[in-house]
This record gives structure tokens, sequence and C-alpha cells, in this order.
């Protein structure tokens, strides 16, 4: 179902010229109102009449996240405290918290975009949707829980935490859809599990994960775990919270980028030149109808392609790939860039594995050492056990080793470095409660003070 045909699958030139007149207000706009921004502007040598359309996007500068940082908290917003309805942040652990608003006109162009996303993952008017998003300052739970209400969903407040609950209402309640992130959707699988019920017995039938990123390899744990057909959800606070872009379940091979209110360029991570479609680089995104916090030419971190061929579904949205990382993740490990999401992958093609894993990352001497330790599966782990107590213990020790040579040379290949496997027993590494899961320990930074 799409929830706003009229825009989601507006032709091409149409959409460029709305989007041309849009953003010519908000430079000028911007330029009025937002004296930090001013100053950007007439320093990069950039006046508002110099936009004329989406073409002369390149003529201005980016927005980073140390902007907001540097204004904290007020100093980037458009509007008037009276005009806001509310505040969002994040959580601020690097540092100052980054702080965004909304006024009235800005929450509701939020119920839509996460609206258009619950209808792209499967949602329907009527349907039950669990949100185990967190509420609170973090924009997940709220930003869904008016995207179901707008879409005409029965939205349960479940927030995080709690997963025995979490369990009970879904089964008691019979929610079709569920909102988490993808590591707390599979805390919850596990949790059906330990209670013995089976996928087949759990009314969930879809699932819209995000806020961190994710593989192909959770995609299908999740999907054979809960019986759903799980989606990707992707945004930033900044930006406005979930529902920046989404996946459509007809095809679910990237996200659709809700482009009538959020702008999207590819840039060189270095040199900032846009990129073109299928290159890799740092996604940029200009809110176009943003009033509280409009934002030009945001640097999101975010690495990514973008795809403008026709998806089958019928939105004309552009779509983007799914996030490898955030160059603020990426590890730089002997010279080699690494993102926790890409050794997730190598995992993922070792079958005895479970998609559970932790790096880390040390120096011995002036060298990077690089550690992983990974989950083996229930399955192999059982079978493991019952060879040592049935004394084949030189049966059991064979597999284990060949397991870890498979997890290094899975890395080795697909990374392009040499890691150190450690293989634990299930259930060793601790387990998302429905925030972001922490996977790496870089020991290298607390060394460096
Ligand atoms: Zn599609």
């Amino acid at each position: 179902m799409i929830f706003e045909p009229e825009i989601e699958t507006m032709e091409h030139e149409a959409l460029v010229e709305l989007q041309s007149a849009r953003l010519r207000e908000l430079v000028s706009t911007v330029y009025e109102r937002v004296p930090y921004q001013r100053e950007r502007l007439d320093a990069a040598g950039v006046k508002p009449s110099d936009i004329r359309g989406v073409s002369d996007l390149w003529k201005l500068p980016f927005t980073r996240k140390s902007d907001l940082r540097d204004t904290y908290p007020f100093g980037l917003f458009a509007k008037e405290r009276g005009e806001l309805l509310r505040i969002h942040a994040s959580s601020g652990t690097t540092g100052k918290p980054t702080v965004v608003g909304y006024t009235s006109g800005d929450l509701e162009v939020f119920g839509k975009v996460c609206a258009r996303a619950l209808a792209g993952g499967g949602g329907r008017p009527g349907m039950l949707l669990h949100n185990a998003y967190g509420y609170g300052l973090f924009t997940g739970g709220l930003g869904i829980h008016q995207g179901g209400e707008a879409l005409g969903m029965i939205v349960v407040p479940a927030s995080t935490g709690m997963t025995e609950r979490q369990v009970k209402l879904i089964m008691d309640f019979g929610a079709e859809v569920l909102c988490c992130t993808p590591s707390y959707a599979l805390t919850i699988s596990r949790e059906f599990a330990k209670q013995g019920i089976e996928p087949c017995e759990i009314p969930l039938q879809h699932a819209l994960v995000g806020a961190e990123p994710w593989t192909e390899t959770m995609r299908e744990e999740i999907d054979s775990s809960l019986g759903v057909k799980s989606v990707n959800i992707y945004g930033l606070s900044e930006i406005i919270g979930p529902g920046v872009s989404f996946e459509c379940v007809e095809e679910r091979h990237g996200s659709h980028i809700n482009e009538d209110h959020f702008l999207a360029e590819v840039v060189d991570p270095d040199t900032g030149e846009v990129l073109p479609d299928g290159e890799e680089g740092v996604l940029v995104i200009t809110t176009l109808t943003k009033e509280a916090l409009p934002l030009i030419r945001y640097w999101t971190s975010d690495i990514t392609s973008l795809d403008h061929s026709r998806c089958s579904c019928g939105r004309t949205l552009t779509r983007m790939t799914g996030v490898k990382g955030r160059t603020d993740d990426m590890l730089i490990i002997r010279g080699v860039n690494v993102y926790p999401t890409q050794i997730e992958a190598a995992l993922g093609r070792v079958g005895a594995l479970a998609p559970y894993y932790r790096l880390l990352v040390d120096r011995s001497g002036t060298l990077d050492q690089l550690e992983v330790e990974a989950e083996l599966s229930k399955e192999v782990f059982a079978e493991i056990t019952s060879d040592f107590l049935s004394e084949e213990i030189v049966e059991a020790d064979q597999l284990l080793r060949s397991v870890k040579e498979d997890a290094q040379r899975a890395i080795r290949d697909n990374v392009g470095i040499s890691a150190r496997v450690t293989l634990l027993e299930p259930d060793r590494l601790p387990r998302s409660e429905g925030g972001k899961s922490q996977r790496v320990v870089d020991k290298r930074k607390v060394l460096a003070g």
C-alpha cells in the first residue's frame, strides 16, 4: 500500500520542480532567520538569489554535527520558542547532546513520513502495531507512534525493555507489525524461543527495524525466528528521526527516500564532491520542509549510494542502499578502513555461527590487533558438547578448529584484514535491551586518553 501516491509515484521532472521551489524558500528563510547560517553563507560567498534550483545545490556549504554542538542548544533554530511544540535530543555520550525542535507543521510531516514507511513495510489501517522503540528524548518511539496513528493503525506504546512482557503483549493483543532496533528484534525472538512459542504461532507478519546498521544475515534470522518479512527504516534525529527513508516490502532492496521533504546527495568523504549513482560515499541531506530546524546539506556521516532505477512497488522515490556504517563508526586497523557491519557480513557466511559478535581492538607495540568474538550457533554447540560427552573429543576439537579457520578466512577475504577469532558458547555476549547495541571495544582510544 502507498500512503501518499500523488507524491510517492510522482514523475522525476515534477519532483525536481517541487524540490527546487522548496529549496529556494528554505535558503531565503535560513538566511533571514538564522544568523549563524547567514554568516556561513556570506563566508562561502552565496546569496539566496544564487540558488535557483536543485542544480545549484553544490554552491551551498555543508552543515555538520559540530555546527549543532557549537550552537547548543537552540542556535540553529529558525523559529521562536513559542512556535515549537516538541524537543528531542541525542544521548550526548560523546559530548554535548544534539538538540532538535519541531513545530506543529514539522510534527505533521514526521507523522506522514513514518506512515509512508509503515505502509511501505506492509502496515495497513486497522492492524496492531507493537512499538518497541524507546520512548523519550530518542526520536524513534514517538515518531513511529505518530506514523502508526496517521496510517490508522492501533498503536501499542510498549517502548524498550522487559522483554518477557513484550512477548506477552504481542501474543495477547495479536500484534501484526513490530517496530524496534534489529538487535532488539533478535532479543525478542530469543524470548519467544525460550517460552517455546514457534514462529508460526506468533501473530506478527511484518517488522520495520532500524536505528542501527544491520545485514542480510540478521534479516534472515529476524524473518525466520519471528515469522515476519522485515524491512529497513532509516532516519536520524537531526533530519527528523525515523522516516527519512524506508524499504518497500515488495523489493526489500534499498530504502526509498522521502525526497519531497529530504533532498539527498552522496558525496566523496574526502573532497565533498557529489558522486554519481551507484558510487559509495557520505549521505548529505537538505531538509526541504523543516520549519524549526531547517538544515542545508547536512553531513550525516552515513556511508551509502543512490539508485534512481524504477522499483516494482510503483514508487518513483530514489533508493539508498543499506547503510554500510557511519564514518564515525569506522575503525582504522593497520591502515585499513573497517566497518563493523563488514565483519558482521563476513561472519554471516560461516554457517556455524549465530549473528552475535564483538570486536576488540588493541595495540601491541605499534601494531593494531583485531580480535573478533563470535558466538557458535545453538545447534553446532549442542553437537560439540554431545561429542565431548561421548568422548569423541577429537572430532569436536576438529570441528571447532575448522569453524575458527572459516571465520578467519571469511574476514580476510571479505574485509581485507587478518583477525584472531575467538569462539564463544551461545548467549555469552550482552544482548540488546532495546537501544543500539555496543559491538566495538576499542582499547586504543582508552590508552590514548
Ligand atoms: Zn519499492
